[in-house]
């Protein structure tokens, strides 16, 4: 169902329509028909009544001969900004809700006396007759104070409904965010859903509101957080901040709240986790594969809005360019487990699927937790930020080679040496060489009989010799990857080796 008057996607609805919210009780009715209800607007309701739709009204407004008010038909409205009272949904004398049925219609009587007729008496056997007027005199309703605070989260939540029904995607800052006014009212629904979710007693839906606008105040301050905020974004059972994908889809808190809460308990999640919402980003996020893709908008920051969201893994080889990196404590070691973590940015998918899709033999997984744990433990957030701002850079210039084709190409040794023309036996040291320059491979790491483990006599000799190989073999490494091209076609193609600029 669609609330007339409710911008779609706001998630007003979702709190509007949720009967565990304890909206209805407080309005004492239920949403109206949907019939074309103007926004904000101060006009009286004089002729405009649409029929068959029950107003709520102000009893102090009647009684002091103001007429109806548009905003009491607001579904999201409860109390009356001018007297600081609740509106009321029925009669005091037959307890029926006015404008609730048409026979107001042509009847000329006070604003504030009832439009029904009395109510039919129960077993009556005289349907046929004419009931009479209730008369009943509305502004003798009782008066229910409502909180100054309440009222400001309402006027809050009215201006809010207005911006995004005029201008969904209008830009709005909210504190550090930039956002639009869609985002904005769907942060507001969803501190309120939050609040509704938090409660551990009875609270009455001003209450709500008015904990929603504290805590809106808080992310609009400069820094985006404070005490209200920062409370209700520490209950991780209710928020799904950090829970599984399905979790975090019913919790739907939009990006800004997720942002916040996520940067709130950044230290304190794992190293992966911290990966998979980029805690190192400027604002953290969900992955993208987390948010439904209907309204993948509704989801990420403009700030995020970059393409590409992900590192894909044909700008990944499988030894990371460290040289590129600003943590100069990094060895050219650590360049397979430095790729993993490229690659692992904003994903959850399993360190074993990164290992595989790196062309890594599958024992790699385990040495690769000691390494992201040596990591972790002194450089973890450098290394972060080194990969974000690595990322950064790619995206504005993306390699000129496709390192996935690369690896495929030169997955099955017998295949690539078929396709050169080399000897394996005869040159396996140049083949090695050819086989990391041109995967941008790391050779410990290289398919049989490549591969020589780290720490062997085959191992040091070959890292003694790159430079020697490179210089001897320059002309033939070129004919090599011509071959390559000839066979594979332009998905290898490009410059023999890469790094950074
Ligand atoms: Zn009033
Ligand atoms: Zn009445």
């Amino acid at each position: 169902m669609h609330i007339p008057g409710n911008p779609p996607g706001s998630g007003l609805e979702r709190v509007l329509l949720d009967k565990r919210s304890g909206f209805y009780a407080v309005l004492g009715t239920e949403p109206p028909e949907p019939v074309k209800i103007p926004l904000i607007d101060d006009g009286r309701l004089s002729e405009s009544v649409p029929k068959n739709t029950s107003s709520r009204y102000c009893p102090e407004c009647l009684a002091s001969g103001f007429g109806w008010s548009t905003l009491w038909q607001q579904p999201w409205t409860f109390a009356c900004p001018h007297h600081h009272i609740a509106l009321i949904a029925t009669c005091p004398s037959c307890g029926q809700r006015p404008w609730s049925s048409s026979s107001w219609g042509g009847r000329l009587a006070g604003q504030a006396c009832c439009t029904e007729r009395e109510p039919r008496p129960k077993g009556g056997t005289s349907q046929r007759s004419i009931r009479p007027w209730c008369n009943g005199n509305l502004g003798d309703a009782a008066q229910i104070p409502v909180h100054d605070a309440a009222l400001h989260a309402q006027q809050r939540l009215l201006v809010l409904v207005d911006a995004a029904h005029r201008d969904p995607g209008g830009p709005r800052s909210l504190g550090p965010w930039s956002a639009t006014a869609s985002q904005h009212l769907h942060t507001f629904c969803a501190l309120l859903r939050l609040s509704v979710a938090q409660a551990r007693s009875a609270s009455s839906w001003a209450d709500h509101l008015a904990r929603a606008s504290a805590a809106f105040d808080d992310l609009n301050q400069t820094d985006g957080s404070g005490p209200t905020i920062n409370l209700m974004l520490s209950d991780h059972q209710t928020t799904g901040l950090l829970g599984p994908r399905s979790q975090a889809l019913r919790s739907d808190l939009g990006p800004i709240l997720v942002a916040a809460g996520i940067r709130n308990i950044a230290s304190a999640i794992p190293p992966s986790s911290r990966l998979t919402f980029r805690t190192a980003r400027a604002w953290a996020a969900h992955p993208p594969e987390w948010t439904s893709p209907r309204d993948h908008g509704q989801h990420i920051l403009q700030e995020h809005q970059t393409e590409p969201l992900l590192p894909p893994a044909s700008w990944v080889p499988q030894s990371l360019w460290t040289i590129a990196l600003r943590a100069h404590d990094v060895q050219e070691d650590d360049g397979p487990v430095l790729s993993m973590i490229l690659l692992r940015l904003g994903r959850t998918t399993p360190w074993s699927h990164i290992a595989l899709e790196l062309g890594l033999p599958a024992t790699f997984q385990r040495s690769a937790g000691t390494r992201l744990r040596s990591l972790h433990h002194h450089r973890w957030p450098n290394v972060l930020q080194d990969m974000e701002d690595l990322f950064t850079q790619l995206r504005q210039a993306p390699p000129p080679i496709n390192y996935s084709a690369r690896r495929r190409a030169a997955h099955s040794v017998a295949e690539l040496a078929k396709v050169v023309g080399a000897h394996r036996d005869d040159d396996l040291a140049g083949l090695r060489r050819f086989w990391e320059v041109f995967t941008g491979g790391d050779i410990r790491l290289a398919p049989h009989p490549l591969g020589t483990p780290g720490g062997t006599s085959a191992h040091l000799e070959h890292v003694a010799q790159r430079q020697h190989l490179d210089d001897a073999h320059d002309v033939l490494f070129r004919q090599y990857h011509e071959r390559l091209i000839g066979h594979h076609g332009n998905t290898v193609d490009g410059p023999l080796t890469w790094t950074p600029p």
